[in-house]
């Protein structure tokens, strides 16, 4: 009898198991093991009397396959939303006001002349700037860029400072100056070595939509029951999974066999191991049997955040909600990055329609600090700034503070050759491989990816 134990029970771990288990190999056994007392990791839904609060994602890039492929697989499928339609729309505070995203802008590229020339978000001067990006010759060296240098050098410096730091940067809670784009959004790279011009990348992406005339689907998703409906749908599967919840692992060794040590002092022996836990965990568990590894995983940075929910009355707002929320751009000097109308964005999420749910998030590289304080000062800070911004003054109706400290890695420059460096060392334990965010991909749908790859990678030597 083979024996695999998974280390982390988020959905890369969970993926890893469901993947494995699914292979219906004859003497093999698999153990996950989950330092918390409930599975999902960052996949957390909450129903607090009939409000679904989500305490990290709230949806996934509906482009990359990973999530509706493994939802159908665990029978999920019906359950698959987008946004709702009639509340489309995302807002940016500039200079204090909120401003709409022009139709036609995808990620940070305007595809769409007139409502982006009579946006009121960006300069004239700034519009002209990003125009550029149709004529500028394509950067020929391959080496990494920081998106804030390529968004510069494309669409000029507001287009960066208005749009791609708050929406693109806010995606990872990172700092634009130093994230890699080759490992952050690689797909901005491609576009430009291809077409050269961004927004000429962008139309042809949309030409090719439209010819092949597929189902329109919504650019985000999730579930009925949230996200946290997946990753427990996951665990729900895993019938021939043995599954330890809190049980934190303590450390690895190797010699002939992987020794699993817990901070309960219980052993456990396996002949493959799948670290799916953050990249500082994972180099506190192998520091002993090799402090180069360790090093190196510590070197991927991670940084502060948390999501505060408040509901209200529909009533006690004053003025009605427009779009999903919108973004804040760090040189509005506010103590919260974003705020999305989870009520409006998703059906489901409240009780009924005289409510509003509203997701408020802080931290990110720039206000880490934030996320230390307690319920009471961070609610008071997130309230005046809906306050200042909304002018809501009511009390809320409900109040759920999620934090995750060191909860976002940061692909900062030289990421993905630090990752290849984890790698080759790692090639010194064939039986082990890493799963996860903080690796090759921040998304629902990389990580159950790096949960399936991390399986392959045992089931290789297996065979
Ligand atoms: C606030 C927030 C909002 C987000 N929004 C989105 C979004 O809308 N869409 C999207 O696609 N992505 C989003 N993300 C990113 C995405 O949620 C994460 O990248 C992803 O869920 C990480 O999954 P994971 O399995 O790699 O790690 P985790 O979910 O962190 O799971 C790792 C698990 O390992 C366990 N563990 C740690 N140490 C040990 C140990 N020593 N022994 C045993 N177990 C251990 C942890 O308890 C945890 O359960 C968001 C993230 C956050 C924080």
């Amino acid at each position: 009898m083979k024996k695999i134990v998974i280390i982390g029970g988020g959905i890369a771990g969970l993926s890893a198991a469901y993947y494995l288990q699914e292979q219906k190999i004859n003497d093999l056994s698999i153990t996950l093991i989950e330092a918390e007392d409930k599975l999902g990791g960052k996949l957390q839904t909450a129903d607090e009397d009939g409000f679904a609060i989500e305490g990290g994602p709230d949806c996934f890039l509906s482009q990359k396959p990973a999530v509706a492929r493994l939802g159908k697989q665990i029978g999920i499928s019906e359950d698959l939303i987008g946004t709702s339609e009639e509340n489309k729309g995302t807002y940016i505070l500039s200079g204090g006001r909120l401003h709409e995203l022009p139709e036609g802008l995808m990620l940070m590229v305007p595809t769409k002349i007139l409502p982006f020339a009579t946006s009121s978000l960006i300069s004239w001067p700034g519009k002209f700037r990003m125009g550029l990006d149709m004529v500028l010759p394509k950067k020929n060296s391959s080496g990494d860029e920081s998106l804030a240098s390529f968004v510069t050098r494309r669409l000029g410096k507001e287009a960066l400072d208005k749009i791609a730091e708050p929406l693109i940067g806010g995606i990872h809670a990172g700092d634009p100056d130093n994230m890699s784009l080759k490992a952050s959004f690689p797909r901005f790279l491609d576009m430009e070595s291809k077409h050269r011009s961004l927004i000429k990348a962008m139309l042809v992406g949309k030409r090719e939509a439209a010819r092949s005339k597929g189902k329109k689907t919504s650019h985000f998703m999730s579930f009925v029951g949230g996200m946290g409906e997946l990753a427990q749908s996951v665990a729900g599967k895993l019938d021939s999974v043995e599954i330890k919840t809190s049980c934190p692992v303590q450390s690895v060794n190797y010699s002939d066999k992987f020794h699993i040590t817990l901070k309960n002092e219980e052993q456990l022996e396996a002949d493959y191991v799948i670290f799916a836990v953050p990249a500082y965990a994972a180099a506190d568990i192998i520091e002993q049997q090799d402090k180069q590894i360790a090093q190196t995983l510590r070197s991927i940075n991670f940084v502060n955040s948390a999501t505060v929910s408040v509901a209200y009355h529909k009533n006690d707002l004053g003025k009605p909600l427009k779009g999903y929320g919108f973004v804040i751009p760090s040189q509005e000097k506010r103590n919260i990055m974003a705020v999305t109308y989870s009520s409006q964005k998703w059906h489901h999420r409240i009780p009924n329609d005289n409510y509003q749910l509203l997701r408020c998030f802080v931290g990110g590289p720039k206000n880490q600090d934030m996320v230390l304080l307690d319920d009471e000062e961070m609610l008071t800070k997130v309230k005046a700034e809906l306050k200042d911004i909304l002018g809501i003054t009511a009390k809320p109706l409900l109040t759920k503070i999620c934090r995750w400290v060191n909860g976002m890695p940061q692909y900062s420059m030289g990421h993905l050759e630090r990752v290849e460096s984890i790698e080759q060392r790692l090639e010194r334990f064939p039986g082990l491989a890493l799963a996860g965010n903080s690796y090759r991909g921040i998304g629902v749908p990389d990580c159950i990816e790096s949960g399936e790859r991390a399986a392959k990678r045992i089931l290789e030597r297996l065979h």
